[in-house]
């Protein structure tokens, strides 16, 4: 699939500023894409307007060249191919993490599943944890059920909306190592919402920089990282130094200065 996204402007009704002001984004099949801003900035706004769950107020909205209105499936208020984790949603209550995941497996053949399933019980580190029910588990251990519930049924799209806010940087680390690297050889596309630059920089392929309803800035990691066009994303990703010349304001990465004798 090949997202488009040409104009999107979005109000909340009785908000004053845009959520969504006149943005564009273009999504290539099998990207990963990180989208990265301040609290308030509009992401989880954006990755609601692409998972169809949002409505917006103008603009348009092209998966495969075909406006999205007819691509979504009215009752479900979702596009087949696409699923979404929301930032605040959690897995299903009353049933264990094996029998979610079979569940949302049904049409596949049994050992098909089966396999399936053992696979993304060990990329999330969930061994030992299939039986259990949600009120039996952690927040992390639920955040990462519900990753691999989001993923189980070959979507050829995935929208992660803060996925990974509740687990440690260890674990995360080695969590992410083996998750992207399974998203790439399923030839997924990943639309992937954080405010941790860390996490952007480790796996993205491009990171959109939002601020206060826009992208500010596009670009492959290396890029975004040591050429910020301004302040706010040279900040994002972590400290900065600042001095005057000719009576410019400059910044530079700690890491960039080098003390020499002369
Ligand atoms: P982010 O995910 O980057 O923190 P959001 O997309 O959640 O940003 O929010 C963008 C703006 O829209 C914020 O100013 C927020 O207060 C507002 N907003 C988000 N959801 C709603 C809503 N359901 N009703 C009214 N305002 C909202
Ligand atoms: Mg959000």
């Amino acid at each position: 699939m090949y997202l488009r996204l040409d104009n999107i402007e979005k109000s909340y009704p009785g908000s004053q500023e845009p959520a969504l002001k006149s943005l564009n984004l273009n999504i290539k099949r099998r990207q990963i894409l990180a989208l990265l801003g301040e609290s308030g900035s509009g992401k989880s706004t954006l990755l609601k307007i692409i998972a169809a769950k949002t409505q917006y107020d103008k603009g348009d909205y092209l998966i495969d060249e075909i406006a999205v209105e007819e691509k979504r499936v009215e009752m479900m208020n979702s596009i087949e191919g696409i699923d979404y984790l929301d930032q605040e949603s959690d897995v299903p209550s009353f049933i264990s993490i094996r029998d979610a995941l079979q569940r949302k497996l049904i049409n596949y053949e049994n050992s098909w599943s089966k396999r399936r399933i053992k696979k993304l019980i060990k990329i999330l580190r969930l061994e030992g944890f299939e039986t259990k029910k949600p009120e039996e588990l952690s927040g992390g251990q639920r955040q990462r059920a519900a990753l691999a519930i989001t993923l189980a049924a070959e979507p050829e799209v995935i929208l992660l909306d803060e996925a990974f806010t509740s687990m440690d940087f260890q674990l995360k680390h080695q969590i992410q190592l083996d998750l992207f690297e399974f998203i790439r050889d399923q030839n997924m596309t990943a639309i992937v919402v954080t405010h941790d630059p860390n996490d952007a920089l480790m796996f993205a392929d491009k990171i959109a920089v939002m601020r206060k309803g826009k992208i500010i800035q596009k670009g492959n990691p290396f890029k975004i990282y040591n050429k910020p066009r301004t302040k706010y994303t040279a900040e994002l990703f972590g400290l900065v130094n600042k001095f005057n010349e000719n009576d410019k304001e400059n910044y530079i990465r700690p890491e960039k200065v080098k003390i020499s004798s002369k």
